[in-house]
Order: structure tokens, then C-alpha cells, then sequence
């Protein structure tokens, strides 16, 4: 139909993956910023293109093509464990796919906070200017680390509409791009729905379109090793261990910069393992495994500590979801009956059978490429080169030092990579090891925690770090050189984020602050990028005090 208000009535959407949807009017709008990284890559001119009328115009929802029409895709999903029925896209629409000619890269382009959809349910179709500037910074940061990611191309205000929260909030509109949308909660909702077509199809669509027949080629050697007593693999077997890998990968990342999405539901668990959906998301201050970053997850089920089990608990869902077509093997898939009909009783055993042990050798894929990266991650930011002994050595001094010493996480590889450490002419073990004290350091009257004690600890780690190195003939530049890389030298934390959204909001959508942010967090390794204005904003941002303990 073509009547407005039906495009955003909530209604339950029988068949497909998506519907029509226009984004809602809005009173007005205020284009605040555009990411220059994120132009680049769809093959924009950054300095033009920001300034270009047309293009601001499509980014905040007020010029509408519609040839393709724009669309809110529709998904389900497990919510801190549990069923939740239909979802979908409940204050996105799509708009288009754009590809970079250059790069072949293909993204499609959305807005986030565009208004009621038929999946918005009883919720507003909002989005707050707060979690606007969060989720706009944040996914450029993620991505310019080198952490899996969705991306944000621009952000704009919306200064006459407010939405209700804890009191009225001013809104906003992110656009933001993705080589695919498609989640595990769109897995989900044909399962649901009892769609065995339709799981072909998105099945099919996602090897097809998304991964481009490109599957289980970067971890071969993992997936043959642990895949021998399943014979000859399908289609549908690699799609479930590219997925599989793909994740794993992530949270490797995720879990070595101590990165929390908050949320780990199915619908926020992207095929491409791309960290997405941004709310109570946060960089971890000092190493805590009981941390998590949502203060309503009382039972720390998306905490650090459970962020591996949490995306294998989604793993598992997808295989469930899959489970006919992981469990016919290479000759049902050959045979009419089951592509159009489904199962016959006799095979219901054999199919049953083999779907378990797809999934079970996917838990051994999952495991072995999530400690495989984390390990190697982890070695590679202290600038060593991992072995097979580093859990129990190393890597365990070093994560009893962080929590001992409650320093910065992410600033302490970035202060180690300095140190002098091989160099005998140069290391002074008490040198070094203060070097890591911030500046404002207060011993804490009621606890040992002390400066004394922290210097202690630290000096336990230098002895055993200097003695590895020393094993390697690692030279400080060696090291330096290959840690350095991998070392944000800013991480964008929450009370930052907060300054950020505060002056912004304070000072009529002025973007000194926000562009300020967004240069920091988009090149976290090149201080020449940075700009000159604000410099004392950019030495509070970058000092590890006034982090939260
Ligand atoms: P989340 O927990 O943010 O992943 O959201 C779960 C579901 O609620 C998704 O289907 C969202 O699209 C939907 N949702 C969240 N916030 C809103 C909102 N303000 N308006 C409409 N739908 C929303
Ligand atoms: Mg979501
Ligand atoms: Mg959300």
C-alpha cells in the first residue's frame, strides 16, 4: 500500500526478509560530520564530498531515492538466552549498496534512527543524540585498530524531535555501512517461522552474495584438521564454519583489546562476525574478567569472562537453524525430494545425527581459531612472537600484573612498546617501571593497593618480558616496530565519549569536540592526525586519569 502510515504500523511479516520503508519526516535537521575513512573507502573524495549538499542531504534521511526504494530488513533472535520472536529493524532503513570502484568493496548504506518500521514493535523508531555520537565514533575506532566492524559514514541531529528516555532527549541519525546486515537472528527467524525455503534461499543468498563462494579458505588449515571424520563438506557446512571462524576471529579481537559489545544477543551477531549494534558497549579501563560494560547484566552473561561462551552459545542457534542442511551431507543435497520437499522418515536419524556433529566439530573449529588469534594478538601487541608455552608463562604474568596493578589496559602496551628493554646501556628496571604510573597516581588509604606494591608487581613482569626478549634477540626497534602497529595510542572510553556528547549538546551542535574525537579515534596510531587544536583536551584524553575504578 502506498499510504504513509502503513510503512510504519508494527506488523508481523509472514514471508521474506524485508519490507518497504520510508524514512520518517522529520521538522529538521543539522548535518554534524561525515567520517573521512569511511568516505574513502566507498571511493569519495573526503574533502568534497563532506561539503557536498546532495550527499548530506541522503546521509540524514532528507532526500529519499527511491529507485531502489529503501527497506527495513526483518530478523529474530535470543535475548540474554531466551527466544524473542520476530525483530528486525525497528529504527533502521536501508537505502543502498555502493560500490567502490576501485576496491570492487561493495557497502550498504543505512540510518539508524529513521523512524518507526513495522518491526519497531512497541518501541519509538528513535535514536538519541548520545548514542549517536557513540555509535559513530566507536565503529570508526574499532575499524581503524583493525577490529572487525560496521562503519559510520555521517551523523546528523534531528533539533526538533525528542524522544523519551529517562527525560526527553534530542535525537539523531546515523548513516552507516556494511558489506551485509545479515545477522544470525535472520537464521533465527526462518527457523521460527518454519521456513525451509526460505533458509535455502538466505542460505544460498549468504554463500553466494555475501561471502562470494569464498569459504573456509583463511583458517584451511583448522578446518581440515578438525573436519576429517566429516567427509566431504557442502556448501552449507563451510558457510556454517566460515561464520564459525569469522567470529571466532572477532571475539580474539574483541577480548584482546578488551573491547565489550554489552549485548551479545543472536540479532546483534553479525555472519561477518563485524561488531555491530552499539549500546552499552565500552573499552575495558584495567584488566577485571568480571567486567561487563552493560549495568544490567546483573548475571555477566556478555561480561569479558563470558564473551567467548556468549558468541558460541549464538553459534550453536545458527547450527540449530541450519541444522537440515549441516546435517544432510553432499548426497541428500543431491536429491530432489529433499531440496523441495524436506526429510523423509527414514533419513531423520542419519540428518540428526551428523547436524550434532557438524556443530560439535564447529565448537573445536571455534575454540581453536579464538585462541590461536587471541594468543597471537595478544603476543604480537607485547611485540614477541607467541609459543606454545606462553599461556602458563608470559601471558599469565602479564595478566596477573594488570589486574594487580589496575593500570590502564590498552596504555599499557602503548607505554611498554617504548621502554627500553633489551638495551642493556639504557634499561633501568626502576626507570621503566615508573614510567607506567600515571601522573595523578594516589595510593588508596583503606587497601594495599599502593604505589610501592604497583612498582613491585611491575618488576616481576619487566624481569621475566626482558628475559623473553632477551631469548628472542629481540632489539627494542624490532619490537617496537612490530608492536607499534597493533597499539592504539587512543582508545575512545566512555567518559570521553561523554565530554564529547555533552559539549555538543551544550553548545548548539557545535563539532569542534566531536571532529576532534573522531580524527583521534579514526587514526589511534598516528599522532600527526590528530590536528592542533585542543591540545590540552587531547593530553587529558590520552593520560589514564579520571578513568572510572
Ligand atoms: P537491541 O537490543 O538494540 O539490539 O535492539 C533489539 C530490538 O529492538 C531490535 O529489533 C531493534 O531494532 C529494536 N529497537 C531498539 N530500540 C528501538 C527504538 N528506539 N525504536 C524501535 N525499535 C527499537
Ligand atoms: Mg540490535
Ligand atoms: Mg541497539
Amino acid at each position: 500500500s502506498s499510504s504513509p502510515e502503513l510503512f510504519h504500523r508494527a506488523r508481523r511479516l509472514k514471508s521474506g526478509a524485508f519490507t518497504w520503508v520510508r524514512p520518517e519526516e522529520r521538522k529538521a535537521y543539522k548535518f554534524l560530520t561525515a567520517s573521512p575513512s569511511a568516505l574513502k573507502d566507498l571511493g569519495f573524495d573526503p574533502e568534497t564530498e563532506v561539503k557536498d549538499d546532495g550527499f548530506q542531504k541522503l546521509v540524514s534521511g532528507q532526500t529519499v531515492i527511491e529507485d531502489p526504494f529503501p527497506y527495513s530488513q526483518a530478523y529474530a533472535g535470543y535475548q540474554f538466552g531466551d527466544f524473542a520472536g520476530q525483530l528486525g529493524d525497528g529504527r533502521v532503513v536501508n537505502l543502498f549498496e555502493v560500490t567502490n570502484p576501485e576496491t570492487g568493496k561493495r557497502f550498504e548504506l543505512q540510518l539508524k534512527g529513521a523512524g518507526r518500521t513495522p518491526f519497531s514493535r512497541f518501541a519509538d523508531g528513535k535514536a538519541v543524540l548520545r548514542s549517536s555520537i557513540r555509535e559513530f565514533i566507536v565503529a570508526e575506532s574499532l575499524h581503524a585498530i583493525g577490529i572487525p566492524s560496521t562503519r559510520a559514514l555521517a551523523i546528523t541531529v534531528l533539533p526538533k524531535t525528542f524522544a523519551k528516555r529517562s527525560g526527553p532527549e534530542k535525537c539523531a541519525i546515523v548513516c552507516r555501512m556494511a558489506p551485509s546486515w545479515v545477522r544470525v537472528g535472520t537464521f533465527d527467524l526462518y527457523r521460527y517461522r518454519g521456513d525451509r525455503q526460505g533458509l535455502i534461499q538466505l542460505s544460498n543468498y549468504v554463500i553466494d552474495e555475501v561471502f562470494k563462494d569464498e569459504l573456509c579458505l583463511k583458517y584451511a588449515d583448522v578446518i581440515n584438521r578438525e573436519t576429517k571424520e566429516l567427509g566431504t563438506l557442502t556448501k552449507y557446512d563451510k558457510l556454517y564454519f566460515e561464520i564459525i571462524t569469522r567470529n571466532a576471529e572477532s571475539v580474539a579481537f574483541w577480548q584482546a583489546y578488551c573491547f565489550l559489545n554489552g549485548v551479545l544477543n543472536s540479532d546483534n551477531t553479525s555472519v561477518l562476525g563485524l561488531a555491530i549494534d552499539f549500546g552499552p558497549f565500552a573499552f575495558m579501563d584495567y584488566f577485571d574478567p568480571n567486567y561487563t560494560s552493560n549495568h544490567d547484566d546483573l548475571l555477566l552473561r556478555y561480561s569479558f569472562k563470558n564473551t567467548p561462551s556468549a558468541i558460541w552459545f549464538n553459534m550453536v542457534k545458527l547450527g540449530e537453524d541450519l541444522a537440515e542442511l549441516i546435517g544432510a551431507g553432499p548426497d541428500l543435497l543431491k536429491d530432489e525430494f529433499f531440496i523441495e520437499k524436506g526429510l523423509k522418515e527414514e533419513w531423520v536419524d542419519k540428518v540428526t545425527e551428523r547436524a550434532k556433529k557438524v556443530i560439535e566439530v564447529g565448537a573445536d573449529i571455534y575454540e581453536s581459531v579464538y585462541v590461536e588469534t587471541y594468543m597471537k594478538l595478544v603476543c604480537d601487541r607485547l611485540g614477541i612472537t607467541p609459543k606454545s608455552t606462553d599461556n602458563a608463562g608470559i601471558l599469565n604474568n602479564l595478566f596477573e600484573t594488570l589486574q594487580e596493578t589496575k593500570l590502564d589496559y590498552n596504555n599499557f602496551f602503548a607505554i611498554l612498546q617504548e621502554q627500553p628493554i633489551q638495551d642493556d646501556s639504557k634499561f633501568d628496571i626502576d626507570i621503566v617501571a615508573s614510567a607506567f604510573i600515571p601522573k595523578d597516581f594516589k595510593d588508596d588509604p583503606f587497601t594495599d593497593y599502593t604505589k610501592e606494591k604497583v612498582l613491585k608487581e611491575l618488576k616481576i613482569f619487566l624481569t621475566d618480558f626482558k628475559a623473553r626478549v632477551g631469548e628472542e634477540q629481540l632489539t627494542d626497534q624490532e619490537r617496537y616496530r612490530k608492536a607499534s602497529k597493533l597499539n592504539p595510542l587512543f582508545v575512545p572510553r566512555n567518559w570521553i565519549l561523554d565530554e564529547v556528547i555533552d559539549y555538543t549538546q551544550e553548545n548548539d551542535f557545535d563539532t569542534l569536540y566531536l571532529n576532534k574525537l573522531l580524527k583521534m579515534s579514526s587514526n589511534p596510531f598516528d599522532k600527526s592526525k590528530w590536528g592542533e587544536e585542543l591540545k590540552d583536551v587531547e593530553d587529558r584524553w590520552t593520560s589514564s586519569a579520571n578513568r572510572e575504578r
